[in-house]
């Protein structure tokens, strides 16, 4: 087919809101210090390897994988102490169980709400599906919730689905608490708590699910150092899970992933003790920078800081870490509340250090 009537195939057949979309960006890492996506940065060891390996040959790929996944969801609830009473439903990701949540509450004229800046798969996902999607801007000061603001947008919008990050990202922060219950308490329709940072945090609402009746808790093995295996879950009253799994493909979670993913539960210590280190250099970190002239790091609640620099100095020292060896993210230009910020994951204390290094080197 020629170039010019594919051209205008897609201009006339492919939907307007996606030809305008930007393809999700993953920069080339190879060779590079890793600060960029949140990782857990540590490794398993050689042993623990040839047991997992020993576990994945008993593995039968010729058959599809069990449609509900039962050991690895008995596994999960454990491992994240997911309440009797509530339901799961398992994703290949927690984006998928966006995707889930929006074909199942979306259609035209349906809104999805979220805050700004925050993860912008909520927005891209209602984008998708052809749903309208409102951003409420967070404070500028701390990033925290407006709740006037927020609470005028339920009234004015009627979201069908509000989508709130706690710890937020790309800022870190945690929302209080009595806000949050505001919100649950004024919402017209669902609200789901996205919890990918639990393990860097002790807030959850896991314990009030069940007490509202439009309350979903998501969680993700990504961050606590599985994002290879790509599983999340959504976790809430029965009668909202049962409607959701409905547009559950079938088999979506794939047999290498239930499997190592049930291994590596059994060895929840080792994670828990990561994300504990982690912890302590998120601190470490964190004072490291406080004392960096030109550099204003945000506290975190999460496995990453957002630093904020010296007007304009972002997409210079983004590049300069670069050059040195260290991807970092650049949020500069992608919200009007990031201007000059820059996101580092926590990683080892070497990648930390060498971060620090590159980054004084280059103010
Ligand atoms: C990283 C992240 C996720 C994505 O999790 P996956 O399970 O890897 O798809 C979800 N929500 C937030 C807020 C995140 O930062």
């Amino acid at each position: 087919m020629k170039e010019k009537s594919m051209e205008g195939l897609i201009e006339r057949w492919v939907r307007p809101e996606i030809r305008a979309l930007s393809a999700y960006h993953v920069p080339e890492a190879e060779g590079l210090i890793k600060l960029d996506a949140m990782e857990n940065p540590y490794n398993w060891s050689a042993e623990l390897r040839d047991q997992w390996l020993q576990r994945l040959r008993g593995v039968d790929v010729n058959r599809y994988p069990h449609p509900q996944a039962p050991g690895v969801t008995a596994a999960l609830r454990r491992a994240m102490g997911i309440p009797g009473d509530a339901e799961m439903i398992l994703g290949n990701g927690s984006d998928e169980l966006i995707q889930m949540i929006a074909i199942t509450l979306g259609g035209s004229g349906r809104v999805l709400l979220s805050v700004e800046p925050s993860f912008v798969m909520y927005r891209m996902i209602a984008t998708f599906l052809g749903m309208e999607y409102v951003g409420v801007p967070l404070r500028r000061r701390d990033f925290s919730l407006d709740p006037d603001l927020l609470l005028a947008a339920l009234r004015k919008h009627e979201p069908a689905v509000i989508f709130l990050a706690c710890p937020n990202n790309p800022t870190g922060n945690l929302f209080r608490e009595a806000e949050l219950r505001q919100v649950l308490e004024a919402a017209p329709g669902l609200v789901v708590i996205d919890e990918a940072y639990a393990p860097f945090t002790d807030a959850s609402f896991l314990p009030l699910l069940g007490r509202y009746d439009n309350l979903l808790v998501m969680r993700t093995v990504s961050k606590m150092g599985l994002a290879g295996l790509r599983l999340g879950l959504l976790a809430g009253p029965g009668a909202w899970i049962g409607e959701i799994d409905k547009t559950r493909l079938p088999y979506n979670i794939n047999i290498l992933t239930q499997v190592s993913a049930e291994f590596a539960l059994e060895h929840k210590a080792l994670f828990d003790r990561q994300t504990r280190a982690i912890r302590g250099q998120r601190q470490t970190l964190f004072g490291a920078l406080q004392g960096i002239d030109g550099v204003e790091p945000c506290p975190s609640e999460a496995n990453f800081i957002l630093l904020r620099l010296v007007a304009g100095a972002a997409p210079a020292v983004h590049a300069g870490l670069r050059e040195r060896g260290v991807l970092v993210k650049n949020l500069h230009g992608t919200h009007p509340l990031l201007e000059g910020c820059l996101r580092v994951t926590v990683g080892t204390s070497q990648e930390n250090a060498a971060f620090l290094a590159a980054l004084k080197a280059t103010l």
